[in-house]
């Protein structure tokens, strides 16, 4: 995905309103989970609506830090039981330890913090068909 120049305002319509701004912060409010904010985000911003458009590297560093985030608030409630070691979700999705890292960090895997170490949480088999299917259809290109 290539990165984009807004000029005019997706949301308000207003033309020639958004800026470029770096810098900021923002905090993101969940049904069961303290508030969390995540700082140093760029972006284009509407000067009439206040709208933001964040820049692809801002987008991931907000998954990947919501994520992070909810894995550790989740890791004080959640019991051992429901947790599953990297190495059987790598084997469950017939892919690398790292890729089960790399789609923790994408969002796309669940987990929780038990120590320094993190944990999938045992999911709905459904979900990780799902992801299995997915894997699968994109490596066949
Ligand atoms: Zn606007």
């Amino acid at each position: 995905m290539k990165e984009k120049k807004w000029i005019d305002c997706p949301a308000c319509g207003s033309k020639g309103s958004m800026k470029y701004k770096k810098g900021m912060s923002e905090t993101y409010r969940n049904p069961g989970y303290e508030p969390i904010t995540v700082p140093n985000l760029d972006g284009y911003f509407c000067s009439a609506c206040g709208e933001g458009i964040y820049s692809i590297k801002s987008s991931k560093i907000i998954t990947s830090k919501l994520t992070d985030e909810k894995a550790r608030q989740d890791s004080k409630r959640v019991v051992a039981s429901e947790l599953i070691d990297v190495d059987s979700v790598a084997k469950k999705l017939s892919v690398t330890r790292q890729r089960v890292h790399q789609m923790m960090d994408e969002g796309k895997i669940s987990y929780v913090y038990v120590g320094k170490h993190r944990f999938p949480v045992r999911d709905n088999e459904s979900s990780y068909k799902k992801l299995k299917k997915r894997i699968h259809t994109a490596s066949h290109k």
